[in-house]
């Protein structure tokens, strides 16, 4: 106690990015941190950012980014991270000037700012932290495998591949087993000129002191080994965050309908099928038709979110019949409190994008899924789910009634859909024993503490 009352005089600035699969985690990290004595202050641009009032132990500072709208679609993605980051740096030079300089004036021996951790793709903080003669970390939000997938992309270029061109090739990538052509971390991104430029800045960690991943050794162990190689400071691998911050998340998008906790109470043990494609993920109609269908011919129970905006800018439309066809077997929600719903015995599997939040709360809960991706980081992850962890089904790319249902009952019918549970339920009980005292995650949150309060 006496530590952490120490401690708090010491401020940890966290610069966070505004999208639901950032925040959850970065969130997570400054309540661990908060746990561990430090003070907090989060800084945000005013885009897309929900009610400081769910954390009233963290100081909140919103900077103009001069983003009044912004579709939040996969092609815009690139563009979205250069806009912050053009329109942010000098707000934030403002402001953490203006924090520095009330630190001063009021003399305070408490409350100093002792280091900036940034979300990867706020890189702007880097600078005016460095101008300030501040240390930062980078907090990177998606997994190794995923990071060197990315940081490897102009080497394919400089050998001659065009990665835009084979993202439907199923060859094997030289230098990244066991990812295929089609798995990199290219698709839907539009110009790869585009992402080829924020890849450069986003992979090198120029004067940063160290990295931040939300991943776990017992995952990642051999792509954490060739990170490691390429960057000379430590990383510290603290996943999975949300489990060891044991906090409430907070929704972007719209409040949790916790009326499907209600309705799987009334299910068979792991007889449902968990369907969520994230918060940006989006279908075109036919899809969600198929979807549907593919759902109903199961004959499984299942759980969709349906969020506003998953059918792109017009609104999802349930094919005619579905409804009542289904009945009471299905139960569809704009947004669900998703942990909640993968620790619930009757989930059985979860239809995932795959993105990496939605993995690691998945394997977390020793729930198997069923992997349709669609952009950056889901690729990469939905090939590790299903080929190097074997706990996933891939799902074909175009996404057809007959394949959904067999795909479902694979999963939760058949011996094969078991054996992949006891693979993953294995996979939980190794994370589990990763966060306790003693465990890789443990010992790599004390290890950071003890570099944070050594600046
Ligand atoms: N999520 C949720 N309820 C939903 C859908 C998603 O709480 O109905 C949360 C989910 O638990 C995860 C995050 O939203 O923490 C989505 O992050 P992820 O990295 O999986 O995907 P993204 O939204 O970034 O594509």
């Amino acid at each position: 106690m006496e530590k952490q009352q120490a401690e708090r005089c010491r401020r940890v600035v966290l610069v966070a990015y505004p999208l639901q699969g950032h925040l959850n985690p970065l969130l997570d990290l400054a309540n661990i941190l908060h746990s561990r004595g430090f003070s907090i202050t989060i800084v945000h641009p005013k885009f897309n950012f929900p009610n400081p009032a769910n954390h009233p132990d963290f100081q909140f500072v919103p900077i103009s980014d001069g983003i009044s709208s912004w579709d939040v679609s996969p092609s815009n993605l690139v563009g979205l991270a250069s806009a912050i980051n053009t329109n942010c740096r000098e707000p934030f030079r403002e402001c953490l000037s203006q924090m520095m300089q009330q630190q001063q004036q009021e003399e305070k021996q408490h409350d100093q700012v002792v280091c900036i951790i940034y979300d990867f793709l706020m890189h702007f903080a880097e600078t005016v932290a460095n101008q300030m003669s501040l240390p930062s970390i980078i907090f990177r939000t998606s997994n190794a495998a995923a990071m060197l997938a990315l940081c490897n992309l102009p080497r394919l270029k400089a050998e001659g591949f065009n990665c835009l061109q084979d993202s439907t090739s199923n060859e094997l990538v030289p230098g990244l087993h066991p990812l295929r052509f089609k798995d990199l971390p290219t698709a839907s991104m539009g110009n790869l000129e585009n992402l080829l430029q924020l890849v450069a800045v986003v992979c090198n960690i120029r004067t940063s002191s160290a990295i931040i991943l939300n991943t776990v050794d017992c995952l990642e162990y051999s792509s954490l080994r060739q990170l490691q190689e390429h960057y000379s400071v430590p990383l510290f691998t603290l996943g999975p965050l949300h489990k060891m911050a044991l906090a409430k998340p907070i929704n972007l998008v719209i409040k949790d309908d916790n009326t499907c906790i209600e309705w799987l109470e009334k299910k068979a043990p792991n007889s449902v099928i968990y369907v969520s494609l994230g918060s940006i993920a989006r279908m075109d109609q036919n899809e969600l038709t198929e979807m549907a269908w593919g759902l109903a011919n199961s004959d499984q129970p299942f759980l969709w979110v349906i969020r506003p905006g998953l059918g792109g800018g017009s609104d999802a439309h349930l094919p005619e019949g579905f409804q009542e066809l289904t009945g009471n077997r299905g139960c569809i929600v704009k947004w669900a409190p998703q942990k909640d719903v993968l620790a619930h015995p009757a989930v059985g599997g979860f239809w995932s994008h795959c993105g990496w939040n939605s993995a690691l709360e998945s394997i977390s809960e020793g729930v198997p899924m069923i992997c349709k991706p669609y952009f950056v980081d889901q690729t990469v992850n939905a090939r590790y789910l299903t080929r190097e962890w074997g706990i996933g089904i891939e799902l074909d790319e175009v996404v057809q009634r007959t394949n959904v249902a067999k795909a479902i009952r694979r999963l939760l019918v058949e011996e094969e859909g078991s054996r992949m549970r006891q693979k993953v339920i294995a996979l939980k009980d190794q994370i589990k024993d990763c966060i306790k005292d003693g465990g890789s995650s443990y010992n790599s949150l004390n290890k950071l503490v003890q570099f944070i309060s050594s600046f």
